[in-house]
């Protein structure tokens, strides 16, 4: 079932009770993600609580009206697509629990800037004109969790499973009553059957390709033993036992190792030095950079230099 009372928001029925918002035409590449709003039930909370549902804060206000009011705000990590307008929910009365250490990134932005290495590598005022663009504000109060905590609101429990290989915070969200598991920025971005994405996003220092590898993988055992629904940030719904997103992922990766590796074979690079890396840079593999100009080039080729430095350091064919 799909309810539009809202424009440019897809509100989506998951369970009775539990709905999946995404907005249609975000203002910026990385102003929006999308999440679920948990509605009041008897004997359970009796007011709503939302998961990551990152949408710009006008759209927010209209939910409120409709859905709210809000108590609590959990959020998944501390990437710009999940942080930006998080203070809208704050300003409507929402606490808002964000996942430790991320969690300060929703105070200060100078913390997101040095927290993902930003700072080694280019000027504030870079990250300041991309959180800008994206329309980031800050937090006032955020309580921060562990990953792996589990929420209890009166009967409702919410568990954060930990899927680190995105970012050193990053959880997934497992609500057991509604049998609804949310793997939040694991990498599955299709928003239709049809469409392509980018797939896992492993641009920063601490994200790592090997433990995208157990997570996948645990991910998928999880979901296929005791899920019926998955979602996640940037896709379309899954039922139980669709095996898509996993596929996808792996996919995903294995075709980023093949680029590279095909790379390193046609221009004879040798070795896994710096000059390597930054041969590959230049090759555009994977964003067309020579379009890019200003804050957005410098954030692109940090990002990029992160992927391919994974890349290879895992090619077979360097030395
Ligand atoms: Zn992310």
């Amino acid at each position: 079932m799909t309810t539009s009372k809202i424009d440019n928001l897809e509100i989506r029925n998951l369970t009775e009770d539990t709905l999946l918002v995404h907005q249609k035409k975000p203002p910026f590449y990385f102003s929006c993600s999308d999440g679920i709003i948990i509605l009041p039930k008897k004997r359970r909370n009796d007011s709503s609580i939302v998961l990551d549902l990152n949408v710009e804060p006008h759209l927010i206000d209209e939910l409120d009206d409709i859905y709210g009011p809000f108590t609590d705000y959990i959020c998944s990590h501390g990437h710009m697509d999940h942080i930006a307008h998080v203070h809208q929910w704050e300003s409507l009365g929402a606490k808002i629990h964000a996942p430790f250490p991320e969690h300060t990134y929703l105070l200060e932005l100078h913390n997101f800037y040095k927290g993902f290495g930003f700072i080694d590598v280019m000027d504030f005022s870079v990250v300041k004109e991309f959180a800008e663009k994206n329309g980031y504000r800050e937090c006032q109060k955020v309580i921060p969790f562990k990953p792996g905590h589990t929420f209890e609101f009166e009967g409702l429990i919410i568990e954060t499973i930990p899927l680190l290989s995105h970012s050193k915070a990053h959880v997934s969200f497992w609500i057991p009553e509604e049998r609804l598991f949310h793997i939040s920025c694991l990498g599955f971005d299709k928003n239709k059957p049809e469409k392509d994405g980018f797939g896992p996003w492993y641009g920063f220092k601490e994200c790592s390709i090997e433990q995208y590898l157990i997570d996948i993988a645990q991910a998928e055992l999880f979901f296929l033993e005791r899920a019926n629904f998955l979602t996640s940030s940037h896709s379309y719904i899954i039922k139980n036992p669709d095996r898509t997103p996993f596929i996808y992922m792996r996919g995903k990766i294995a075709k980023n190792q093949e680029l590279v590796d095909n790379a390193i074979k046609s221009h004879n690079l040798t070795n896994k030095s710096i000059d390597t890396i930054n041969y590959l840079l230049n090759l555009d593999l994977f964003f067309p950079k020579r379009k890019m100009e200003g804050y957005l080039l410098e954030i692109y080729y940090f990002w990029e230099s992160g992927i391919i430095r994974k890349h290879v350091e895992r090619s077979e064919y360097l030395n």
